[in-house]
C-alpha cells in the first residue's frame, strides 16, 4: 500500500500532499511543524535558487533570502515573485544586499534575529550558505580562513558554473539534509562528499579549530563541548 500511496502522489499537483508521504510512510511524524520553521538562504543562484524552490514546496514557513546581484530586477525580488506564485503560504522576504559589508552584514544579522510583532517568527532556525565566493562564504561561516586564495580554485578560461542537473542534485542533498535538521529525522551529514570517479559518497565530521581568530567561533566550540555529554547521552537513549 506505500507503493500505492507514492505513485499516487506523483500524478497530485498539492506541493504539501507528496511531502505528506513521508509522514505517511513514518519517516517522520510531525511534517506539519515544517511550517514552525524559518530558513535563511544566502546566494540566490544556481544552488540557492533552486534550493528556495524545493522548500517553498516543502512548505516551510518562512524564508529570507539574500543576494547582491540583479536581472533586470533583485535577483532577491524575482525569486520572491516566483515563489509566491509557487506555495502564497510561505512568508517570503527578499534582502538585496552584500553580506561581506558593514552595513549589509549588520542587515543581514539584524534579520536572522528579528522576532515577528506577534511573536510567531522568532529569528532563523537555519542558514543555508549557496554564495560562489570564498569571501561570503567565510562570512556565513566566521571561521578562520585557511588562507587558499580563491583565485588559485578556479583556472583562467574555466567555466565554474554547475549544470543545472548538478545544481538540482546538490540542492536537493542540501535540502534533505535541512529537513532532517528540522524535523529531526534520519542522519544529518556535516559534510558530505562525492567521488565522481568511485561513485561514492564520504561523510566526515568538520573538526573546529580551537586557535581560531574569531572569538565568536571559540566561544561556540566551548558551548558545544560543555553540552556535549548531555547530547551523547540522550543520543544514547534513544
Ligand atoms: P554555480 O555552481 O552555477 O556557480 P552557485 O549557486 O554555486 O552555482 P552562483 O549561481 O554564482 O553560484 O550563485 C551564487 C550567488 O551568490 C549569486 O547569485 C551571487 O550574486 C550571490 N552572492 C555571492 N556573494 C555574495 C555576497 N557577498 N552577498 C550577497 N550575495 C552574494
Amino acid at each position: 500500500s506505500k507503493i500505492k500511496d507514492m505513485s499516487a502522489e506523483v500524478v497530485d499537483s498539492n506541493p504539501y500532499s507528496r511531502l505528506m508521504a513521508l509522514q505517511r510512510m513514518g519517516i517522520v511524524d510531525n511534517y506539519e511543524r515544517i511550517r514552525d520553521y524559518s530558513v535563511a538562504i544566502v546566494g540566490i543562484g544556481g544552488v540557492g535558487s533552486v534550493a528556495a524552490e524545493m522548500l517553498t514546496r516543502c512548505g516551510i514557513g518562512r524564508l529570507l533570502l539574500y543576494d547582491y546581484d540583479t536581472v533586470g530586477m533583485t535577483k532577491t525580488d524575482a525569486a520572491v515573485q516566483t515563489l509566491s506564485g509557487i506555495n502564497p503560504d510561505v512568508a517570503l522576504e527578499s534582502y538585496s544586499l552584500n553580506i561581506t559589508t558593514v552595513k549589509g552584514f549588520e542587515t543581514f544579522l539584524g534579520s536572522l534575529k528579528a522576532r515577528s510583532s506577534d511573536g510567531h517568527n522568532t529569528g532563523v532556525d537555519l542558514v543555508l550558505s549557496c554564495v560562489d565566493n570564498y569571501e561570503a562564504r567565510m562570512v556565513v561561516n566566521q571561521v578562520v580562513a585557511s588562507g587558499v586564495d580563491e583565485r588559485t580554485l578556479k583556472r583562467e578560461g574555466v567555466c565554474a558554473a554547475s549544470l543545472p542537473t548538478t545544481m538540482g542534485v546538490v540542492a536537493g542533498l542540501l535540502v534533505q539534509n535541512a529537513l532532517k535538521y528540522l524535523l529531526k529525522f534520519g542522519q544529518v551529514s556535516p559534510y558530505l562528499g562525492y567521488n565522481s570517479l568511485k561513485d561514492y559518497f564520504p561523510t566526515m565530521e568538520m573538526k573546529p579549530n580551537p586557535q581560531c581568530s574569531n572569538p565568536a567561533c571559540v566561544q561556540r566550540q566551548k558551548e558545544y563541548m560543555q553540552l556535549k555529554p548531555a547530547r551523547d547521552a540522550a543520543a544514547k537513549a534513544k
